[in-house]
C-alpha cells in the first residue's frame, strides 16, 4: 500500500461523510418542502374478520409525494424525521387527515370500521399524545373507539411511567392502543404486562413462512393464545395466500391484513370496496 493510496482512503472517508451530511440535509428540506406544499399523503389497508370475511378496519399508512410524482414509501424518510424533530407535525397531519377521513366514511353512511394510525415513540416524549388526540377527535367528529393507535415495542425504551400514563389517558378517551409488529422488539412480555392495550399485532416476519417454519408456527400460536388469555383481539400482519389466512383461522386468530386482501390503497378505493360488501346500497357515492 503506497501513502497515496492511503491518503486517498482517507479523503474518501471524509467526503463519504459530507455527502452523508448533504444527503441529509437535502432530505431536511424535502421533507420540510413536502410539508408546506401539502405533498403527504395516507393510503389505507384494510383488515378484515377472519370469521366472516368483511372489512372491519384498515391501517393508514403514508406515503410522501416528491415534486417530480414519485411516491416515496416511510422507510426512506421516517427514521431522519424522527432524528430532525419533523415527526411530530407529520404525524399530527396523519392523525388529523386519517380522522377525517373516518369521519368522512362515518357521514356516508358507510358500516362502521376503524382506522389505524401508527405512531412514532418520539411524539410521546415531546408532547401529550392524548391531549393532542383528544382535540383532533373534537375537531374532526370521529368517535373516539374507531381511532386505533399503534404503537411499536421500541417505545418502553422510553420513560415507562410516563409512557403508561399517556396510554391510559388515551383509553379513557375511548380510543384503541394496538402493538404493532408484536415479537420483534425485546421487551414484548413486560410491554403487555405495564401496558393498557387493545390489540396485539403479530409481525407479518412470524406470518409469512408459517407453513414452512415451525418456530413461526409456534410463535404466532403462543402469541394468539396470549393475547386472548390476556383479553386483548389479535390480528396478523402480512397475510398474503389463501392457505396462511385458512391456518390463521384454525389458530382462532381474530383478524387479518395483508396483501391477501388487498394492498394500501386510496381512501376511494377502499371505499368501494366496503360499499361492494353492504347487502344493499343505501349509500350516495358522494
Ligand atoms: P407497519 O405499521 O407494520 O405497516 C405494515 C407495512 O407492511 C406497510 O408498509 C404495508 O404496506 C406492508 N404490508 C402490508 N401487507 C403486506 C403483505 O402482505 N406483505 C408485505 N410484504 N408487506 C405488507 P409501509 O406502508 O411501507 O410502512 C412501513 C412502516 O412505516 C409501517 O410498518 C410503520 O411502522 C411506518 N409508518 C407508516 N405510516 C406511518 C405514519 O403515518 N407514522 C409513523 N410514525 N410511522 C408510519
Ligand atoms: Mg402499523
Ligand atoms: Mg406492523
Ligand atoms: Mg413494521
Amino acid at each position: 500500500r503506497t501513502k497515496a493510496a492511503s491518503g486517498n482512503g482517507f479523503s474518501f472517508f471524509v467526503s463519504n461523510m459530507d455527502a452523508r451530511a448533504r444527503e441529509e440535509r437535502r432530505l431536511d428540506a424535502t421533507l420540510r418542502e413536502a410539508l408546506e406544499s401539502n405533498r403527504f399523503e395516507l393510503l389505507y389497508q384494510r383488515q378484515v374478520d377472519i370469521k366472516t370475511g368483511a372489512i372491519v378496519g384498515c391501517e393508514a399508512l403514508l406515503r410522501m409525494r416528491e415534486a417530480d410524482g414519485t411516491l416515496v414509501a416511510p422507510s426512506e424518510f421516517l427514521a431522519r424525521a424522527e432524528r430532525n424533530g419533523m415527526i411530530m407535525p407529520i404525524n399530527e397531519w396523519v392523525i388529523r387527515e386519517a380522522c377525517r377521513q373516518g369521519a368522512r366514511w362515518r357521514e356516508m353512511g358507510l358500516p362502521e370500521f376503524s382506522v389505524g394510525v401508527n405512531l412514532s415513540p418520539v411524539q410521546f416524549q415531546r408532547q401529550s399524545v392524548p391531549l393532542l388526540v383528544a382535540r383532533i377527535l373534537s375537531e374532526t367528529g370521529l368517535p373516539a373507539h374507531l381511532l386505533d393507535l399503534e404503537l411499536t415495542e421500541s417505545i418502553v425504551l422510553h420513560d415507562r411511567k410516563q409512557v403508561a400514563l399517556q396510554l391510559q389517558q388515551l383509553r379513557d378517551l375511548g380510543v384503541k392502543i394496538s402493538i404493532d409488529d408484536f415479537g420483534t422488539g425485546c421487551s414484548s412480555l413486560s410491554y403487555v404486562k405495564h401496558f393498557p392495550v387493545d390489540r396485539l399485532k403479530i409481525d407479518q416476519s412470524f406470518v409469512h413462512d408459517l407453513l414452512e417454519n415451525p418456530s413461526d408456527a409456534a410463535i404466532v400460536r403462543a402469541t394468539i393464545n396470549l393475547g386472548h388469555s390476556l383479553g386483548f383481539e389479535v390480528i396478523a400482519e402480512g397475510v398474503e395466500t389463501e392457505e396462511v389466512l385458512r391456518h390463521l383461522e384454525l389458530e382462532h386468530c381474530d383478524k387479518a391484513q395483508g396483501y391477501y386482501f388487498g394492498k394500501p390503497q386510496s381512501a376511494e378505493k377502499l371505499q368501494l370496496a366496503i360499499q361492494a360488501q353492504m347487502p344493499t346500497k343505501l349509500v350516495s357515492l358522494g
